[in-house]
């Protein structure tokens, strides 16, 4: 069975009803590509998750939904001092949707300190791939940085294939160009890299996705996927470049956790062996389904209605 290590933080989500009514639920960019990547492989791989909660209720149910997901959680540190980050998002009378935070003390940010307390190298070994992305990175201190940086180094070295969103966050970050300095580390030791043009746009002026494309070739990523919303992407691997299209919807609701679902279809399609073009075939069906529905996680019952009709085989 594959070994999938991710890396991040989960939060506890508020979702706005109706007035003063919420729905709590548990999300994060890197949390909801390992539901999408679990889910859509079933039994053929292990997942688990690299972080950190409190010793309070909430953690303790953040850890049961981990469970629940058939997520392994035996790398979600405990904190004593810090309990999960939470953001609630609110639906004004026009339909438009707000976030608000409240993270900056989220227990995810001593994830690596407490790993370094508790954990160790031995406990991530053996493993096919470590999944990161620009969040994970942008909640750490920078000496925590450099020891995620070490850390991605040795298990580079053993073997561990290296994946990275950057999933830039303006907001989580003192200023691009420290951001800047960071993704550039990322990708420099990522084999897979999974960007998003926006982001590029924003971070980088690029203007298109060969842009970033060519970007990345330079920093020597062997194999990357550059996401473009409902205008498809742009691919590269074995040396060669490829266009695969998203998946026309008929109306969008919500496009929470569109990159995080098509990122967990790919990674899935990848481990399972199917090709960089078909996994992003699977991974665009996947990821027009979720932008169909409200909220990052779609039910498990609404994707067993996905899984009819896709499902990894129908792109093998
Ligand atoms: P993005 O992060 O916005 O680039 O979206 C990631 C993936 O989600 C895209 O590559 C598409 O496969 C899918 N996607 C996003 N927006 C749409 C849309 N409006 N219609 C269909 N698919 C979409």
């Amino acid at each position: 069975m594959k070994q999938v290590i991710i890396f991040g933080e989960c939060m506890v989500e508020l979702f706005q009803l109706v007035d003063n009514v919420y729905h709590q639920a548990f999300a994060g960019d890197v949390y909801n590509t390992a539901v999408y990547c679990k889910r859509s492989a079933a039994q053929q791989l292990n997942l688990k998750f690299l972080s950190a909660v409190g010793t309070d209720l909430v953690s303790d149910k953040l850890i049961a939904q981990l469970e629940q997901e058939k997520l392994d959680s035996s790398l979600v540190f405990r904190s004593k001092t810090a309990r999960p980050g939470l953001y609630m998002i609110n639906t004004d009378c026009f339909g438009e949707r707000s976030f608000v935070y409240w993270r900056d003390s989220s227990a995810a940010k001593q994830s690596l300190a407490l790993f370094r307390q508790q954990g160790s190298l031995a406990q991530l070994l053996p493993a096919d791939v470590f999944y990161f992305s620009g969040i994970s990175l942008a909640i750490l201190s920078p000496e925590d940085r450099t020891y995620l940086f070490d850390l991605i180094k040795e298990l580079k070295q053993s073997g561990v294939q290296i994946v990275f969103d950057p999933n830039y966050r303006p907001a989580l970050w003192p200023d691009a160009d420290l951001c800047r300095a960071n993704f550039d580390k990322a990708y420099a030791l990522s084999d897979l890299a999974l960007p998003g043009l926006d982001d590029h746009k924003v971070l980088y002026g690029s203007a298109t996705a060969a842009d970033v494309l060519a970007q990345l070739q330079q920093l020597g990523v062997k194999e990357i996927i550059v996401k473009n919303g409902p205008a498809g992407v742009l691919g590269y691997s074995d040396g060669k470049s490829f266009q695969s299209p998203a998946v026309p919807v008929k109306k969008v609701i919500d496009t929470t956790a569109a990159g995080d679902s098509f990122n967990g279809g790919y990674l899935s399609g990848r481990l399972n062996g199917l090709s960089p073009l078909a996994s992003c075939q699977y991974a665009a069906a996947l990821a027009s389904f979720v932008v169909e529905h409200t909220g990052a996680i779609v039910t498990k019952e609404q994707f067993r209605s996905f899984s009819g009709r896709f499902n990894l085989s129908t792109f093998s």
